[in-house]
Parts: C-alpha cells; sequence; structure tokens
C-alpha cells in the first residue's frame, strides 16, 4: 500500500480486488501511461459505495457497493423497478420544464445556453443534482446507456455554469443577490449535493466529468472556509456540504477536505447570535438536546457521524449519542418522523430562551407530537435514516436500524404515492376532513410529478426519495473483515467480497414485511470461518433461527445482532423466523395528544384507518378500540398494490350533533360494533382525498 506524501487517502482502483490499494496520483500515472487518461470512460472503478468507509479506522463494518447487491421482486424490488421505471424518468420530466420550483432550466441559462431568467427556489440546483445521483444510483445496477448521456448531457451543462474560480449557485449566478449574503440563499446546500451526486456518479461510471467539477467546487471553498471567516460561521441552512466534502476526501483522498468537513462542523455555533433553526446557537460538541430545523440537524449529524469515522473524536460521537438519546425518548413520532413544528419557537429547555428564537419544519418541546399538524418533512425523515446509517456504521448497534428500518417503512415511503409519481412534503399521522384548514406545506393529496411544483412550493423531498429508494439495497447489507451484516431484509441477492478479498455471494428469499420467515442460502462462501451477522429487529418476540434445518439454541434478544461464525459451504441455508404479531402500541403519557389512544403495528409496519375502510355514515373519531380485540392478518393482493391489512372487531360510538363546539356534552353512549380494517401507514391517500388516523381511542 502506498501513499501520496501522508496527504493521501489510499483508495481502491480494483472493483475485484479489494486488496489492491494505491494513491489518486499513482492512479492518475498508471491511467495516463496506459492512454486512458482521466477523462471519459475508463477502466477507473474505485469503491462504488454511497457512503465509502472502506478506508475509514472508526466503523464497525463498510456498506457495500451500489452494484454488489439488487432485489429480487419482493416489497422492495417492486419499488426499486416502479423508481427506475417511473420515478426518476418522470421527475428529470418536470425538473426540465422552466416553470418548476427546481429545474435544470437555471443551469442551461447560466451555462448560456438558453436565455432566460432564474426560476424557482434557493436550493433548486441542490435538487438537481440529488436527481442526477439518482440516477447514478440506478445506472449502478441497470447500465442504461439512455441514462448515462442523460447524465453526461447535463454534467457538461453544470461544468459550463460553473463560474472560473468553481462557484456555482444559480440563484446567485443569475440575480443581483450576490454570494455569501444571506444564510438563507442555500449556496452550500447546492454546492454540498453536487459534491456528493459528483462522488457517487464517479463511483458507478468510472467517469471524472462530474467530479472535476466536484473538485473545482471543494477547492473554492476551501479558499472561503478554511480562513474560518467569522461572517460565515453559520453559513449556509442545510448542511449537505460536509457529507459532501467528506465523501469527496474519501474518493480523492485528499485530505484538505476532510479538515474542510471539520471546519464546517466546528463553526456552527461558534459565534454569538446563532438561532437554533440552523443548529447555530450551540456548538455541535456541546449540544444537549435536539432543537431547530429537523432537516439541517440531521445533516449536520451526519456530516460529523463522517467526520468521527475519519478522526475518531470522542466528542462528536457523545454529542451524536446524547442527540440520538433526546430523539428516540421524546422527540420522534411512532413512524419515526422527526419534526413536530410547522412554526414555532425554539423550545430549547436547558437555556433561557428570551429572546424567542422563531424555527420552523422543526423539532418540538419534550413529549410534543401533535398528530394534524405533525410537520415530519420527507427530507427530515430521509435524514433520520441516513443520520442512524451512520450511528449504526460507527457502532454496529442494533438500535440504529430499527430506527432506519421504522422511517423506511413508514414516514419514508407514506411519502411517494403507489404509481411512484406522486409526493407528500409533509407527512402528519392524522389528517381531517376537507373543512380542517391546512398548514404550510400540507397538502390534501400528494403533488403530482408530471405538474410542474409551483416556486411556493418546494421539490426537495422527491429527488430524495427516488436516490433513497434507488440505494436502498446497500443499506441492507456490511461487510468487516470476516463478517457479512445483515441489516434490513428483503428478496435478493448479495455478491460481494470482504475486504481480504474472499468472494461472498447469498440469497435472500423472504415476502418480508407481510411475513416473517426469511431464508439466506450461500451461494458461495470463503473456505476459512465466516460470521454472519443476522439482525433482530426490536419489535419481535421469539424469533427462531435455524441453520440448514437444525434449530439453533442461541438465544435472539430483541435489538441486536445474531452471529454464526462457522465454516460454510455452497448450499448452506440459514432460516430466521421473526413472528409478526400485530401488536396494539401506546405512548409515553407525557405526549397529551395520543393519550389513552393506540396504534396499531405489525412487524416494522405502522397502520392506519382511513375513512374509504369505513361503513358509510361512520365517523373516523367514532371508532374505539378494544385493548385485548383479536386481530386477523389478511393479505389482500388487489388492494393498495397488494398489502396485509389488520381486521378486528371495533366499536362505534354516538357522535354529539353539536359537532361545532368546541367543549361539548358527552352523549349517552350507544355502541355499535363494526368490522374494522387498517391498511399500512404508507400507503394511506391512494385511493383519494381521504381522512386518516394512526392513532385510535382505546376501551
Ligand atoms: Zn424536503
Amino acid at each position: 500500500m502506498k501513499t501520496n506524501q501522508n496527504t493521501q487517502r489510499p483508495i481502491r482502483i480494483c472493483s475485484a480486488g479489494y486488496a489492491l490499494r494505491i494513491s489518486p496520483m499513482t492512479v492518475a500515472l498508471a491511467l495516463i501511461a496506459t492512454g486512458a487518461g482521466l477523462v471519459g470512460t475508463s477502466s477507473f472503478a474505485a469503491s462504488k459505495a454511497v457512503v465509502d468507509t472502506s478506508a475509514s479506522p472508526n466503523v464497525k463494518f463498510r456498506p457495500i457497493d451500489l452494484d454488489t447487491a439488487s432485489w429480487v421482486g419482493g416489497f422492495w424490488g417492486d419499488r426499486w423497478e416502479l423508481n427506475r421505471r417511473v420515478t426518476v424518468p418522470t421527475m428529470k420530466q418536470v425538473m426540465e420544464l422552466p416553470t418548476n420550483s427546481a429545474t435544470f432550466h437555471n443551469l442551461r441559462v447560466a451555462a448560456g445556453e438558453i436565455q432566460g431568467k432564474f426560476f424557482g427556489n434557493n436550493w433548486g440546483d441542490g435538487d438537481c443534482y440529488k436527481w442526477i445521483e439518482a440516477a447514478a444510483s440506478v445506472y449502478a445496477l441497470n447500465h442504461d446507456p439512455e441514462l448515462d448521456r442523460q447524465m453526461d448531457e447535463i454534467i457538461a451543462v453544470i461544468a459550463k455554469a460553473q463560474a472560473p474560480d468553481g462557484y456555482i449557485s444559480t440563484q446567485i449566478q443569475l440575480t443581483d443577490k450576490g454570494r455569501w449574503t444571506n444564510l438563507n440563499h442555500h449556496e452550500l446546500y447546492n454546492m454540498g449535493h453536487l459534491l456528493t451526486a459528483a462522488c457517487i456518479h464517479h463511483r458507478v461510471t468510472g467517469k471524472t466529468n462530474f467530479l472535476n467539477v466536484a473538485r473545482k467546487v471543494a477547492d473554492y471553498l476551501c479558499t472561503v472556509f478554511e480562513p474560518r471567516p467569522k461572517e460565515l460561521a453559520h453559513f449556509c441552512f442545510n448542511p449537505s456540504n460536509i457529507m459532501g466534502v467528506a465523501e469527496l476526501y474519501r474518493t480523492t483522498g485528499d485530505k484538505k477536505y476532510l479538515r474542510l468537513a471539520g471546519i464546517f462542523v466546528t463553526m456552527r455555533g461558534s459565534q454569538p447570535d446563532g438561532s437554533d433553526q440552523q443548529q447555530a446557537k450551540v456548538p455541535l460538541r456541546m449540544e444537549q438536546e435536539a432543537v431547530g430545523h429537523a432537516v439541517t440537524a440531521a445533516y449536520l449529524w451526519c456530516g460529523a457521524a463522517d467526520v468521527y469515522a475519519e478522526t475518531g473524536e470522542q466528542a462528536l460521537l457523545d454529542a451524536l449519542e446524547r442527540l440520538w438519546n433526546d430523539v428516540t425518548s421524546c422527540k420522534m413520532y411512532i413512524t419515526g418522523g422527526t419534526a413536530a413544528l410547522h412554526h414555532g419557537e425554539s423550545q430549547r429547555v436547558r437555556l433561557k430562551r428570551w429572546p424567542i428564537d422563531s424555527v420552523h419544519e422543526a423539532f418540538g418541546a419534550p413529549y410534543q407530537l401533535p398528530n394534524r399538524t405533525a410537520y415530519n418533512e420527507t427530507c427530515a425523515n430521509i435524514g433520520n435514516a441516513m443520520w442512524n446509517w451512520r450511528m449504526l456504521l460507527l457502532t454496529g448497534e442494533a438500535k440504529y436500524a430499527d430506527i432506519m428500518e421504522r422511517v423506511f417503512y413508514n414516514s419514508m415511503l407514506s411519502a411517494i404515492g403507489l404509481e411512484g409519481k406522486d409526493y407528500f412534503y409533509s407527512n402528519p399521522l392524522r389528517r381531517c376532513g376537507e373543512d380542517v384548514p391546512l398548514l404550510n406545506n400540507d397538502s390534501r393529496a400528494r403533488w403530482p410529478n408530471t405538474t410542474p411544483a409551483s416556486p411556493v412550493h418546494c421539490f426537495c423531498c422527491p429527488p430524495s426519495l427516488a436516490r433513497t429508494i434507488a440505494q436502498l439495497h446497500t443499506y441492507a447489507y456490511g461487510v468487516s473483515a470476516d463478517t457479512v451484516w445483515i441489516h434490513l431484509y428483503g428478496a435478493g441477492r448479495l455478491d460481494t467480497q470482504l475486504p481480504g478479498g474472499d468472494a461472498i455471494q447469498l440469497t435472500q428469499t423472504t415476502d418480508y414485511p407481510w411475513d416473517g420467515k426469511i431464508s439466506i442460502r450461500i451461494e458461495k462462501a470463503p473456505e476459512k470461518e465466516m460470521a454472519l451477522r443476522l439482525r433482530i429487529p426490536g419489535w419481535v418476540e421469539q424469533p427462531v433461527l435455524k441453520i440448514n434445518g437444525q434449530v439453533s439454541s442461541e438465544q435472539l434478544p430483541p435489538d441486536s445482532y445474531s452471529e454464526i461464525r462457522r465454516g460454510w459451504k455452497a448450499g448452506d441455508v440459514v432460516e430466521l423466523q421473526l413472528p409478526m404479531a400485530v401488536v396494539l402500541m401506546e405512548s409515553n403519557p407525557l405526549v397529551e395528544e395520543t393519550r389513552n389512544q393506540v396504534a396499531v403495528m405489525r412487524g416494522p409496519l405502522v397502520y392506519c384507518l382511513e375513512d374509504k375502510d369505513l361503513p358509510q355514515g361512520v365517523a373516523i373519531e367514532s371508532v374505539r378500540i378494544d385493548r385485548d380485540a383479536k386481530w386477523t392478518a389478511r393479505h389482500e393482493s388487489n388492494l393498495l398494490h397488494g398489502v396485509t391489512v389488520l381486521e378486528t372487531q371495533a366499536r362505534v360510538v354516538s357522535q354529539t350533533k353539536d359537532a361545532t363546539a368546541l367543549y361539548r356534552r358527552v352523549p349517552a353512549v350507544k355502541a355499535d360494533s363494526i368490522l374494522l380494517r387498517l391498511i399500512p401507514y404508507y400507503a394511506w391517500c391512494n385511493r383519494g382525498v381521504s381522512e386518516m388516523t394512526v392513532w385510535l381511542p382505546a376501551l
């Protein structure tokens, strides 16, 4: 292993040879010597992971490459395919419209290819780069030349739009706003997403056309931020730039990018008068509580986790663990959503709150988790999963995988329609009738992907969904020295190598999350001993593990990884049975909004009641559930693209006739019985506009 002057991080250049590590400079010289050059398609093939921790010293495992696993049908396979076939292409079409709130139009104008004015919102460029990240992630598996061409075409535009010094942000370049004049201009958010997208594009295509743009961006950012200008300490709003430069360091090996990532983490909160809205009131290392904008928080915490993975600075991990405990103990919805407030004041409890610190799209006070007015922006929920994924990487603790899975199946999937082309921005747990007004960014139905999103709307969530679904199979597995980790279950294949180069192939056969039986067949394994680490979810009781048909006597505590270490041969089968009981959940009683109510879960899925499933004339608020009711789980293949519904006998109580009064006498109890049907929360609002509730009063 050679490195370049201690400033270069070793990178892999051979997809088949994980042990082969040489410096970027050596790669350059080798490619130039063979005539391949560094521009255009080459045999260059570094790590293809979304988060490349293959040389990070402070992680428990490394994520797999985008092209070393795939879903094969099943729950996620269907969604991956829908994403490829519908979501990614229709999103590109709408983002080509000059009247969409995030549009490639601005980049084309900045590149001088067309005449026009800037249109949309400040963060539209970042959303364009997220589309490229989604496309590259799809391309990693399907190698579609048309997708490759589309990416190259827009990357050429981006390269032309980039200023000679490396800066790029069309909302500034095409207007008279001026660089770095207002942190709400989102310049770092945009450039941060460019960096991440460029790294992934480079990893899966081997091309450097986008990476070259990214390096110019990052070099420019180094010149601006390395002096640590006080006036820019809290720039910008959502710090996707930290993840971006950290990943660029992992891609190029250039340590100045890691230094810059550390500077971005340290600067935030370092100056007086910062706001919780931007996570800028208290430096991260001193932070005690989750406050302010939930996407900004998640992106900052993801970036700090990336920095910790490289530096091992304990103060960062301590802060992240404190914040995780705060979020999961009193500020997260049962769906994994994280943002109680549309608008309000910061609910920081450990410091004086005067003067009022206004926040929006933000964490609320501890246990303040309203359902109808929950914000739960899709980007915040996905950010929560990204953060938990990184915490899992750093610690190997299954509790983080549980939250990640909770988000994926519930508050992430609720944001995209079953046809793959309409989106929710906010993800409340209660939707009332049409006479009850909505708050900002709420909508009765998901926004369609076929017509432009207006500039008052925000297109940040759709490409976040597209990229995450395209990458989801890489969240399912990990590898460490002699271990394969399985974090998520779903029908599919894994065909990868352990860090030492030994090949491992396995097949998962399962109907998860509808059924808890998971069969893992070893197709190829190293000759030496190897461990399989299987996640035992926190929600499961009495799981059963069989190895080649023999029941294992190992303890399988919930929220852990079960390790099976042995010599393996092709044809060995591990079977995990995760009983999927219907479970009634309640909140901590300090959550006033859900007192005396229950939510229903089965496996990782949160269920809801939608008025479409109620008999005519029965109001959603009149339904009561018996705590000891018997439940039936039944799969309906023709309902909502195939869902397992939950049914029970429930009671319907009489409603007052004075429905508009704020306070009224309780009517005499008259309870009827109905057969109640619940559907998975993610599938609500796919049969037209509806009323819906996750929490139901319990008798
Ligand atoms: Zn968003």
